[in-house]
């Protein structure tokens, strides 16, 4: 059991020199045992952040600077793409692509594995033969799923908030990279202060303990869910990609249809033990079809949440 030290500064050595902790900014005893596991999963060096949005802006300023062009996934977080866009005064530009193909000609390649929510793949072997910096967001895969460096990405980012923590109690970022890449990222993470608090640090800790198991078991469940709702006649397309606790599926009045639940929560985010699903476009507009619900299955009972869906889809055709 890791006891949580919620201490700031640390003293000196006897030389007046700092040691390993010194000022929690940079870095304190419970993010790195935090990261020491997460860094054995993903083979890798883990770092953590305040948040996922945390993680991803300190993956920017690390990596992009004046006239960097991004390439990212189309279909990939809304947030993402919302910052790039608020860069464009720095100078940095974005670009959307179909990450099952080839990347377009990029600095810097952003993919999400899969894409939320639109459930996508990223194309490993374009992605091994592109010049760019690979960037891969693997939130909703974990590395029970997917190790994305082995498959040949620079940086992995994860919003902790979701999966790897599990209980919607901590608001948490991470990347796992190598050698210079990491040492880039510490050094932006220190500088600008993006460090995730020792707390939530605790409960990364707490959920990869059960990672495995709670990640088996909404595979499971999702994969029933997805071919439950794939034969239900009010429900159009489902897309979901064979693993992890995210599916999607378009219905003709996604609002009526996800305040009609009571066991599966109508609230953002992903990746609880608790199910939530929530329509997309009210955050996302155009971007993504208006019919489309996004689910994420939780570890109750299959058939609770079924009948829970089923007559929410039921009430109202
Ligand atoms: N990446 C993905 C795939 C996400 O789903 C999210 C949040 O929903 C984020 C990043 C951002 O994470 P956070 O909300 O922890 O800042």
């Amino acid at each position: 059991m890791q006891t949580i030290d919620r201490s700031t500064v640390w003293p000196y050595d006897e030389r007046g020199e700092p040691e390993k902790f010194f000022y929690s900014r940079y870095d304190h005893p419970t993010g790195v045992a935090a990261e020491t596991e997460l860094g054995r999963r993903e083979g890798g060096d883990a770092l953590l952040y305040a948040s996922g949005m945390g993680a991803v802006t300190a993956t920017i300023l690390a990596f992009a600077k004046v006239g960097t062009t991004v390439a990212i996934a189309a279909g990939c977080y809304f947030g993402t793409s919302k910052l790039l866009g608020l860069l464009a005064p720095w100078g940095i530009d974005y670009v959307e692509f179909d990450q099952t193909a080839a990347p377009p000609e990029a600095d810097l390649v952003w993919v999400e594995a899969p894409a939320n929510p639109v459930l996508t793949m990223p194309n490993w072997e374009a992605l091994r033969a592109h010049p760019g910096l690979v960037i891969c967001d693997a939130t909703v895969a974990t590395p029970v799923y997917l190790r994305a460096l082995d498959e040949g990405a620079d940086v992995v980012v994860h919003s902790a908030t979701k999966f790897l923590t599990g209980h919607h109690d901590a608001l948490l970022g991470a990347t796992v990279s190598r050698d210079a890449h990491s040492a880039r990222l510490r050094e932006i993470r220190g500088n600008t202060g993006i460090t995730a608090s020792p707390d939530a640090a605790g409960s990364l800790l707490q959920g990869l303990e059960t990672l495995d198991v709670r990640m088996r078991r909404h595979t499971e469940t999702a994969t029933e869910i997805a071919r439950r709702l794939g034969e239900h006649p009010a429900v159009q397309t489902v897309r979901y990609p064979g693993f992890s606790g995210l599916l999607s599926f378009d219905v003709a009045d996604p609002r009526a249809v996800e305040t009609s639940t009571s066991l599966i929560l109508n609230a953002t985010s992903l990746g609880g033990v608790r199910s939530s699903m929530e329509s997309r476009a009210r955050w996302e507009g155009g971007r993504i079809p208006a019919g489309l619900l996004r689910l994420s299955v939780g570890l109750e009972d299959v058939d609770a949440i079924w009948a829970d869906l089923n007559q929410a889809l039921q009430s109202r055709p």
